[in-house]
């Protein structure tokens, strides 16, 4: 009966239609079709561009050292070492143009959803770096409030909080606040990254007084940005801070001057 052949083409084109309104319908990556693979933002082929950072990396600020060695150009060099305040840092991966796709959708296209993907994917890095098991609390890198209000989110918050399901860490998100307004950091050297965020955060003692504090960010470059929240979190009376990024950017030729 073609009625019944037409009415049963409006449904499946129905159904079809819902699908992809309720659920991402293409790739964030390449927009290559999605459809009816579930929650996945990445298609296989680039999902093989998400990638961990390999060893070797520096044991202090964790950044991929392509050519071997201990520690990066920064860290073995006193007068140039850019953490002091920030123990070590350690990220999940390299910052290849998916896992670029996946945080830009999550931060600047608003979706939120991303968080939990990202965060699945980053817990069983965060569980592989044993030097960060003993900080047992996890405090998400803040944005200014005006700034938060607008996204509608904090994407490290949400990270964070993926974060702290996935390793029974403890969550605490009242104790660092950014009290600055501050220019991106992108297209800044690392001095200039660092002079932008000068007393940019405070944080509550009565929240950070003796805690073993493990920062969370989304991107880190040159951990100009940890090590801020960090010389706050310190000056609140923590008593040893480090940073776990989602992904590296690898600093460029003029950060590591
Ligand atoms: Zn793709
Ligand atoms: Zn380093």
């Amino acid at each position: 009966m073609p009625e019944r052949n037409f009415i049963s083409r409006c449904a499946a084109f129905a159904a079809d239609l819902a699908v992809h309104t309720l659920l991402p319908d293409t790739c964030v990556h390449c927009r290559a079709d999605l459809r009816f693979r579930g929650e996945e933002p990445l298609c296989e082929e680039c999902v093989r561009g998400v990638k961990s950072v390999p060893e070797p990396f520096c044991r202090i600020c964790g950044v991929h050292l392509p050519d071997g060695g201990a520690h990066c150009y920064v860290c073995r060099s006193p007068s140039r070492r850019r953490l002091s305040k920030c123990g070590l840092i350690r990220s999940a991966f390299l910052f290849t143009d998916e896992i670029r796709a996946v945080v830009h959708g999550l931060k600047y296209r608003g979706r939120a959803g991303l968080a939990g993907y990202l965060s699945g994917l980053a817990s069983a890095r965060l569980a592989a770096y044993e030097e960060l098991n003993e900080y047992g609390v996890l405090v998400p890198v803040p944005l200014f409030e005006a700034r938060r209000r607008e996204r509608g989110f904090n994407q490290s918050f949400l990270l964070a909080r993926g974060l702290a399901q996935a390793s029974g860490r403890e969550l605490l998100d009242k104790a660092l606040f950014k009290i600055k307004d501050t220019p991106a950091q992108a297209g800044l050297d690392a001095r200039q990254r660092l002079e932008n965020l000068q007393n940019a955060f405070a944080a509550d003692e009565r929240l950070a007084a003796g805690r073993k504090i493990l920062l969370i960010d989304d991107v880190a470059t040159t951990g100009a940005t940890l090590e801020a929240c960090a010389a706050a979190l310190k000056k609140a009376g923590a008593s040893a801070v480090a940073g776990f990024s989602v992904a590296r950017e690898q600093p460029s030729g003029s950060d590591l001057q």
